[in-house]
């Protein structure tokens, strides 16, 4: 009897909707389950379920709602669901939910419960990242949101990360807020 490993397009659904950060989330019209928020190249920068949105939130901005919550892991399709468990990615942020990618586009959304359990019944092997012998596997990401805010400015800059640095690299500031340090 031949066992496959599980990857995370086995698990990847796609019950959910892209938005814009700028989007007002009132204007979402849809059932989906997850709100992927999504820069304007398409990249993700993050991941919330439905259900948790407050009534406030439908006034809110994607970025805004997404904020409180600001970091969500992304992995390819082809990881196999052990080395994205154990990835320190994934180990450092505890999310939610993991969107998948091939290359850059985003295909599907791991969350909720099915993720939950998984978690809950995962050993960590190795406890680091991992590359199974001669397959090509994408190391998982942290995408933050930056959590400087300069008088009631927010920054709105993102940056993807394998693990935390030890210095913080400078803020992309897309608002221009002014130079700083990103905001883990
Ligand atoms: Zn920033």
């Amino acid at each position: 009897m031949t066992h496959s490993v599980e990857v995370l397009g086995d698990r990847a659904e796609t019950n959910y909707i892209t938005a814009l950060p700028t989007t007002l989330l009132a204007s979402v019209a849809s059932t989906a389950d997850w709100i992927v928020v999504v820069d304007h190249d398409n990249a993700p920068l993050g991941a919330m379920p439905r259900a948790c949105l407050t009534p406030d939130a439908t006034s809110q901005t994607a970025l805004e709602a997404l904020r409180p919550a600001p970091a969500t892991v992304v992995a390819d399709i082809s990881i196999p669901l052990d080395a994205l468990l154990d990835s320190t990615a994934f180990r450092i942020t505890a999310p939610d939910a993991v969107i998948a990618v091939k290359d850059t586009s985003i295909v599907g959304l791991w969350g909720g419960e099915d993720l939950a359990e998984e978690v809950m019944h995962h050993t960590s092997r190795i406890g680091q990242d991992w590359l199974p012998t001669g397959e090509k596997i994408h190391i998982p990401q942290v995408v933050r949101i930056c959590q400087y805010t300069a008088g009631d400015l927010t920054c709105t800059g993102s940056l993807s990360f394998h693990e935390r640095p030890t210095y913080m690299p400078q803020c992309p500031d897309p608002g221009h807020l002014g130079n700083h340090d990103f905001g883990w």
